[in-house]
């Protein structure tokens, strides 16, 4: 095998934020093997100094942690950096899993899992977050996209409300995007799974659900309509002159 740093990708750090000292090593020694840099924090604070100090490509974040948790983190880094999160939940619960996705988590996975899993989560984070970037740069001045007081620019993935900017998350970024693109179409949560989340596997819905949540919370509950049974549609905002 090729020594790391002649790897692809060699660049890109992964701050792994987990209190077991044997799964955080576990993780870092496969991270490190695929070529990535693995960085370790034991406790929720220091994960938020380090997230700061690092600017890591992607964090996986345990929730039970000391000092503060996971959660908590999560909310903290993701108010201020633009940093794909990977959430660890101890309980097959769905409130946690929400509740995480709900902190600004991309994607989670309970625990225990396979640490060659957790690469290959990594893996498809990093993927789209790459064909999102790839996307953007090949729609040459990609238009933005005005409607009435939301505005969009996929280019620079900023969005504003009434000119004040709104922080979403990346996830959040590109499922909105998505369903902008084409206002007022209906889109099933499994289309949306397989092009925001790159998830092949359909029992991951509620993961669309729990960021549609966070969308309506940040942009108002009517710019994402929901349709029983059927899935998403953007709707723009009243004030829109048609
Ligand atoms: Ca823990």
């Amino acid at each position: 095998m090729l020594p790391n740093k002649t790897m692809q990708n060699a660049e890109k750090t992964i701050l792994v934020v987990e209190d077991e000292p044997d799964l955080a090593t576990a993780i870092a020694q496969r991270i490190s093997a695929r070529g990535w840099n693995a960085r370790v924090a034991s406790d929720g604070a220091t994960a938020v100094k380090a997230a700061k100090e690092l600017k890591p490509d992607l964090i996986i974040m345990d929730i039970m942690l000391p000092v503060m948790d996971g959660i908590e983190a999560t909310k903290r880094i993701v108010s201020t950096q633009a940093v794909p999160v990977l959430m660890l939940t101890a309980r097959d619960s769905e409130t946690d899993k929400i509740r995480g996705l709900g902190s600004g988590a991309d994607d989670y996975m309970t625990k225990p899992f396979s640490v060659r899993e957790l690469i290959a989560r990594c893996e498809a984070l990093f993927r789209r977050i790459n064909r999102a970037a790839e996307i953007a740069k090949n729609i040459e001045n990609e238009k933005k996209l005005e409607f009435g007081s939301i505005i969009i620019d996929p280019q620079q993935r900023s969005v504003t409300v009434n000119d004040e900017a709104v922080h979403l998350t990346p996830t959040e970024f590109d499922l909105l995007v998505t369903l902008a693109r084409k206002p007022r179409t209906v889109f099933k949560r499994e289309t949306l799974l397989a092009e925001v989340w790159d998830w092949p596997d359909a029992s991951g819905t509620r993961t669309v659900d729990s960021h549609v949540k966070a969308l309506r919370h940040k942009l108002g509950n009517k710019v994402i309509e929901t349709t029983h049974g059927v899935g998403y549609s953007f709707e723009p905002p009243e004030d829109v002159k048609e």
